[in-house]
């Protein structure tokens, strides 16, 4: 394991309220330009510009491991302010996600409309579609699409 530098108090009690500003806020700190954070965890500078300015507001999981290790802190700073913030560890884990997606399937295949967006909370574009099973049967598919953000039902 990797030992972060440990943040001084006086700004870990004073951290940034948005992920925005709080990585402007860190990198300030660390003494790194947005190029030196791009580097460090293969982004674009402007990708590291984008986060500055609010226009992403979470991270995938393995984004923020490698923004964290550029920044010398742990993910859970920056997890503890992004948008998705009411999620927690459980809920990133393939099980959730799985289970999850197996019950927005089921929703739109009972016809369910208005089905939030596990990600965002965004309204999710869905649809139902024929088509046939490997052995040629026909079967019907779940689709589902963020209107809002990357998400996607993958099939189960
Ligand atoms: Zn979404």
């Amino acid at each position: 394991m990797r030992q972060f530098k440990s943040i001084p108090a006086e700004i870990r009690d004073n951290l940034a309220p948005t992920l925005a500003q709080r990585i402007n806020q860190l990198r300030t700190l660390r003494n790194m330009t947005v190029k030196d954070v791009a580097k460090a965890c293969r982004f674009t500078t402007q990708r590291v510009e984008d986060l500055e300015s609010g226009l992403e507001l979470w991270l995938s999981a393995t984004d923020r491991q490698l923004l964290a290790n550029a920044l010398a802190i742990e993910p859970q700073v920056l997890l503890e302010v992004e948008a998705k913030s009411t999620t927690n560890l459980v809920k990133e884990s393939a099980a959730y996600n799985q289970q999850k997606a197996r019950a927005i399937k089921e929703d739109i295949l009972e016809g369910e409309k208005n089905i939030e967006c596990p990600n965002c909370g965004g309204i999710l574009k869905c649809s139902i579609q024929d088509g046939l099973d490997i052995e040629g049967r026909p079967i019907i598919f779940a689709k589902a699409f963020c209107l809002k953000c990357p998400w996607v039902l993958k099939e189960i």
